[in-house]
């Protein structure tokens, strides 16, 4: 098979299944020759899986995933190739994580309001999706929804997004988010390309066009398994403005079990493009 690349899964370390090194042999075993884990405002897969993707001989490009608003809707933007060292990005995380954390007793608040759902901090710290234990930084809505499962009182994790928490049910809550501008800034200044994730799902025109009027640096063209009719609008756009077109499955394993990782990918040069801007930073320290 020719080199693919996926940009885009999630690992324990965020709302995925699977481990950053379970991720990284399951990448292997896949055929995939590249990858980046890309966490809901977490950046640790990298450092957890880096060893092993080296053993594997697996490309492994920092990654991240974060959550911000654009005009009261939630907007998510990918980062790539930055300096996984910078203390601003791992600040920034921090607050994600921290607002996180707020936003999460506010929904269990509501669950238990509504419902009578009780669910303790200490059962939200230490849900697991497939028996092995979440090392996540960022704990969301995935993760009480796990919970409601296990409890019997949603069928599935789907379920739970449908009835309670999912957006605009009951017990959404939206929580604090940074702009799509600071989050853009962030990830520059980090050294990284800024990415606009899954473009395909923005319902608001007026929002998609406010979108465009920032300096990302890409689009995440290829989605998941969209069919190319529906990736081509955001292939042409992409091109047009001379923005990098990545692609990627958003595997999140049990989370999602009818996405497979592989199921998009970019190919050698658009990797490679990231790959080396990535250990550009780094060329000058050595020397
Ligand atoms: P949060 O970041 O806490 O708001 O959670 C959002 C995440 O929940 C998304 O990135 C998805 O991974 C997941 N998600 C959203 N809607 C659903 C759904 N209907 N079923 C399963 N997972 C979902
Ligand atoms: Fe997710
Ligand atoms: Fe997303
Ligand atoms: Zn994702």
């Amino acid at each position: 098979m020719s080199f693919r690349a996926d940009l885009h899964c999630h690992s324990t370390c965020s709302d995925g299944s699977m481990s950053p090194v379970e991720l990284v042999d399951h990448a292997v075993e896949v055929g995939l020759k590249g990858l980046s884990i890309t966490d809901h405002d977490a950046i640790e897969a990298f450092f957890l899986a880096k060893d092993r993707a080296e053993e594997q001989g697996l490309f492994l490009l920092p990654g991240v995933e974060f959550s911000s608003s654009l005009g009261g809707i939630s907007v998510h933007i990918l980062g790539y190739a930055f300096d996984p060292w910078d203390p601003m990005l791992a600040a920034f995380c921090k607050k994600h994580q921290r607002i996180r954390e707020k936003r999460n007793q506010e929904i269990l608040d509501l669950l238990k309001k509504y419902h009578g759902v009780e669910i303790s901090k200490e059962e939200l710290l230490g849900v697991s999706f497939s028996g092995v234990k979440q090392s996540s930084k960022s704990i969301g809505r995935p993760h009480i929804a796990q919970i409601l499962v296990n409890k019997g009182v949603a069928k599935s994790i789907a379920d739970a997004f449908n009835r309670f928490i999912g957006d605009n049910r009951p017990c959404f809550v939206r929580g604090e988010r940074f702009s799509v501008a600071e989050t853009i800034d962030c990830i520059h200044r980090a050294g990284g390309k800024a990415v606009i994730a899954h473009p395909h799902f923005i319902k608001r025109r007026r929002v998609e066009k406010e979108l465009l009027s920032f300096n990302f640096d890409g689009v995440e063209a290829y989605y998941a398994r969209l069919h190319p009719s529906q990736e081509k609008k955001w292939v042409e756009i992409g091109r047009e403005r001379k923005w990098l077109l990545t692609g990627g499955s958003d595997f999140h394993g049990s989370v999602k079990p009818f996405i497979f990782l592989g199921s998009s990918w970019v190919c050698e040069k658009t990797f490679f493009t990231l790959y080396e801007h990535y250990q550009g930073h780094y060329a000058g320290a050595t020397t």
